[in-house]
């Protein structure tokens, strides 16, 4: 896979936003992606501060999650707001990357991405069924 300048192509991105709309027409959680570079910090660290700097606890439930790749670092984690943390195990986050890295391995960065957003999306359906009045309260853009 080509990371251009805006490190994926649109058809990736593409990918990735309609795993993110599919997953969001069924629950009112949020969840982002963002894809950087490289990292100097733990990848956990890195996706927590990015959650932070995207404003994604700003969630009526708390129900955000962020999943963060630094390609050349080799280095992804995921960072669920505490409204779906205290819905599920640590055993699940480390189900999901581990899930994803697995995909990566073989090179195929989208395949794992869109499969822990499926993942993600299914596990905040349970917890956190859409509302009737459901917004977007955060943008489905991958970001970078
Ligand atoms: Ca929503
Ligand atoms: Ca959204």
């Amino acid at each position: 896979m080509l990371f251009k300048k805006s490190l994926l192509s649109k058809e990736e991105e593409s990918r990735l936003i309609k795993a993110i709309e599919a997953s969001e027409l069924k629950t009112s959680g949020e969840i982002r992606v963002h894809i950087e570079k490289e990292i100097t910090d733990s990848a956990v660290t890195a996706c927590e501060n990015q959650f932070y700097k995207l404003n994604m606890q700003n969630t009526i439930d708390r129900n955000g999650i962020l999943f963060f790749l630094a390609y050349q670092s080799k280095a992804f984690a995921v960072w669920g707001d505490e409204g779906i943390h205290a819905k599920v195990q640590d055993e699940f986050w480390k189900s999901i990357t581990d899930m994803a890295i697995g995909y990566f391995k073989n090179g195929d960065y989208i395949t794992g991405l869109e499969k822990a957003i499926q993942l993600c999306g299914e596990k905040l359906v349970a917890h956190f069924p859409l509302q009737n009045d459901d917004k977007d309260e955060l943008p489905n853009q991958i970001s970078y």
